[in-house]
């Protein structure tokens, strides 16, 4: 038996409707027959992959999408039932399902917490109904505490709210107002993005008419979080995402510390050591066949390992592992990188212990601006050009 753990992600990529600024892969307005196709064929996936990791534990798994709940309490037993089928999962393992504030019902609720998931993350986005309409989501704020409360009542403890930051039309004021909603429901977890402009989404398309918060009212948005989620108690541990100690997200520490976890379901991505695996994101396909719609990259080579691990950890606050780093790729991150991380640390985004060099709270701000200027150095040179950031 390895006695490394792996992690397992299951998309399930299904919604109401299409949010205006969303790139996932996500169908709205699928039928119950498709779903439970597609539950049938995510079962099979899980069947056949499994057989190949008999000797790993699986200590976190993530429903994400898409809106996991849009699958019927019954399929979402099945799921859970065909996981603990065919592989060994530990007893205390974290089982997280994103869920829609409007999606969430008594039957899922209880269909999910009785069948071992154990943390619930909620798309709250924001607390403003204008604010929602525009991003084109299904919900309104008033759902969000009637949702939190059933969570509450089957037994969920751990929770998350996603908020976002930069919505058009958003103020200062409209940002606090949304922070002040998602705290009053004392969640454990809170992860905060900034709206990115995808392109091929609808907001892309009217990207030059947005009334996007300008650059300072973002600015006091972030310092404002800060603020108030320190005083709150929550640990800052990585860029976008706050937890009150314990509940840190243990299934997405495993992204950034580049862990291994199994992906399963259209567009899910896999990484076992050095071997990336992903599928398509076509869901026709995955229903017909999903063994055939995954595929392999070839193994990463050692530059690409060590360009992701400059890239993932340092979103963590407490960042680069010296000697890790040095056991996997036979020299020091600090000494290596010497001559670009200087002027960070100097100009205090940078912060380094005896054995780690994390980004400080404006470090992460400018996190773009560090990993551009440490990429970009002449010691960088060894990593894969193709990926220079
Ligand atoms: S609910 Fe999430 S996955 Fe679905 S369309 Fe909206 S942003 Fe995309």
């Amino acid at each position: 038996m390895c006695s490394e753990t792996i992690g397992i992600y299951l998309h399930i990529p299904f919604c109401l409707q299409k949010c205006r600024y969303c790139d996932f892969c996500s169908y709205p307005g699928r039928d119950a027959a498709e779903k439970e196709a597609f539950t049938e064929a995510l079962c099979r996936e899980i069947r056949h992959v499994a057989p190949l990791y008999r000797d790993r534990t699986v200590d976190t798994l993530f429903f994400g999408g898409g809106t996991p709940t849009l699958l019927s309490s019954d399929e979402l037993r099945r799921i859970c039932a065909c996981l603990r089928d065919c592989f060994s999962i530990l007893p205390d393992a974290e089982w997280t399902c994103e869920a829609n504030p409007a999606t969430l019902d008594d039957t899922r609720c209880h269909a999910l917490r009785t069948n071992g998931v154990n943390r619930l993350s909620i798309g709250m986005q924001s607390a403003s109904d204008a604010e929602l309409a525009c991003l084109g989501r299904v919900h309104r704020a008033s759902d969000l505490p009637p949702a939190v409360a059933l969570a509450r009542k089957h037994g969920f403890t751990n929770i998350n709210l996603d908020l976002m930051m930069g919505i058009p039309c958003q103020t200062l004021a409209s940002f606090s107002d949304s922070l002040d909603a998602a705290l009053s429901l004392a969640p454990a977890h809170l992860s905060v993005y900034s709206l990115q402009i995808e392109p091929g989404t609808p907001f892309f398309a009217q990207k030059d008419a947005l009334p996007l918060p300008d650059e300072d009212t973002e600015e006091a948005m972030y310092a404002l979080l800060l603020a108030r989620l320190h005083a709150e108690g929550f640990r800052h541990y990585e860029i976008s995402n706050f937890a009150k100690e314990p509940a840190l997200c243990r299934h997405n520490l495993r992204y950034w510390l580049r862990k291994d976890y199994l992906g399963f379901g259209p567009a899910a991505h896999g990484c076992v050591g050095n071997r990336r695996f992903y599928h398509s994101a076509d869901l026709s396909s995955y229903i017909r066949d999903p063994v055939a719609s995954r595929r392999e990259d070839p193994p990463l080579l050692p530059g690409e390992i060590e360009y992701e691990t400059i890239l993932l950890a340092l979103r963590t606050d407490r960042g680069i592992d010296e000697i890790a780093f040095s056991e996997a790729f036979g020299h020091g991150f600090r000494s290596c990188y010497a001559a670009a991380l200087a002027p960070f640390r100097d100009a205090g985004l940078l912060c380094c212990s005896e054995r780690y060099t994390a980004l400080t709270e404006r470090g992460m701000r400018l996190s773009n601006t560090v990993l551009a200027g440490i990429f970009a150095s002449d010691a960088a040179a060894h990593l894969f050009p193709a990926k220079i950031y």
